[in-house]
């Protein structure tokens, strides 16, 4: 039998960094957007080149990054935001695994560059060895705040790079829609977005304007159109949290909140496909497909041929989900989820009945 041995350190590093930058395009963009939000950013810029195959480029008015921080930066598993397990549970930041850096160290050619409140606009430019390592440091002028470069991502993995360049339309109409999710949510938050093509000229893909209210985000993101039959989602309920495994403090109940908009349940005032349904918790984008099933089959009892415009924020305790289970995080297990669902129908059926000329299907003439 051939020994067992266990991998090279720097062989394991990429496999795993290949794990949570799983989504490719999708993945990488996510994380540094994550990065600025939680680095307190009001203005989000995001250039692609060559629909990010070329560079990702996304540049921040944050925090910025001290200097003691420069050789952690980008070391897997060194973050700022948790230190032990148990602040999992209180997590409110977006990343938190110090993983992300440190995974887009090792596909491709990152650099950052950085400055902070006292010592901007003289700012530095760091860069990395592929294990994450600090290679070296320069001065370059920036203003407050923080710029990413990802350049040529994948260039160490032929196959998952022809993968992403096969898929780069469809990959790229992906990123596209998270970053608008990112941009309805964040208010407050300036958000640009640019892309220039190999042959053509940059153009703006779409922008917001630091808006107070997620309202604004929507008509900057799709038009103001988009606004026309909207109705405000505001649900308030209590549920039992029965089998919670963190219910550590016996409350029986859990107090629910979901805001956002949704389309009027009218018939010709919903959308042909459910194309634009998007889910959060606590403001954290995330696929909720059993909360997008509820919504949805309360919304076709009074329009049976359309979809709902859904904008959706779930406002729990963080106790009550679990975000640790997939590496790009849009999966959360949510505590109670068939209690939270009935709660939401009933909400939701109350909020529909109360709404002007609405109609269930079966009293329709
Ligand atoms: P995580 O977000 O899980 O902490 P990352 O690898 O994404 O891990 O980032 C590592 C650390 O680098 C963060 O904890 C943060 O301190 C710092 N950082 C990353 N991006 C930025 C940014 N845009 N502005 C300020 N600090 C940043
Ligand atoms: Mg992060």
């Amino acid at each position: 039998m051939s020994q067992i041995k266990a991998i090279e350190g720097r062989s394991v590093h990429q496999i795993q960094s290949g794990q949570v930058i799983s989504d490719g395009l999708c993945s990488a963009v996510k994380e540094l957007v994550e990065n600025s939000i939680d680095a307190h950013a009001t203005s989000i810029e995001v250039k692609f080149k060559n629909h990010g195959l070329e560079l990702i480029e996304i540049t921040d008015n944050g925090d910025g990054i001290t200097p003691d921080n420069f050789d952690k930066l980008a070391l897997k598993h060194y973050t700022s935001k948790l230190r032990t397990y148990e602040d999992l549970e209180r997590v409110t930041t977006y990343g938190f695994r110090g993983e992300a850096l440190s995974s887009l160290c090792a596909l491709s050619n990152l650099f950052v560059t950085t400055a902070t409140a006292g010592v901007a606009p003289k700012g530095t430019k760091i860069e990395f060895h592929t294990s994450g390592v600090l290679k070296s440091t320069s001065v370059m002028s920036h203003p407050r705040g923080t710029t990413v470069s990802v350049e040529t991502l994948f260039k160490n993995l032929p196959v998952r790079k022809q993968e992403l360049e096969r898929n780069i339309k469809r990959e790229f109409a992906r990123v596209v829609s998270f970053l608008q999710a990112y941009a309805i949510v964040c208010v407050g938050v300036k958000f640009t977005v640019y892309n220039h093509p190999p042959n053509g000229k940059k153009t703006l893909l779409f922008s917001t304007k630091a808006n107070k209210t997620t309202k604004e985000n929507i008509a900057n993101v799709f038009g103001a159109k988009a606004l026309a039959n909207l109705i405000p989602l505001d649900l308030d309920f209590e549920m039992t949290a029965s089998n919670s495994i963190l219910n550590r403090n016996r409350d029986d109940t859990r107090k629910v909140k979901i805001i956002g908009h949704i389309s009027r349940p009218v018939v010709g005032e919903g959308r042909q496909a459910p194309d634009r349904q998007l889910f959060f918790v606590n403001s954290r984008p995330c696929n909720l497909p059993q909360v997008a099933r509820a919504i949805n089959e309360v919304y076709k009892s009074y329009n049976l041929t359309q979809s709902p415009f859904v904008f959706a924020d779930l406002q729990l305790d963080t106790t009550a989900y679990d975000v640790n289970v997939s590496p790009d995080k849009r999966t959360i297990l949510l505590h109670d989820q068939a209690n939270l669902l009935e709660s939401l129908k009933v909400s939701l059926t109350e909020l529909f009945d109360n709404s002007e000329q609405t109609v269930p299907v079966g009293i329709q003439s």
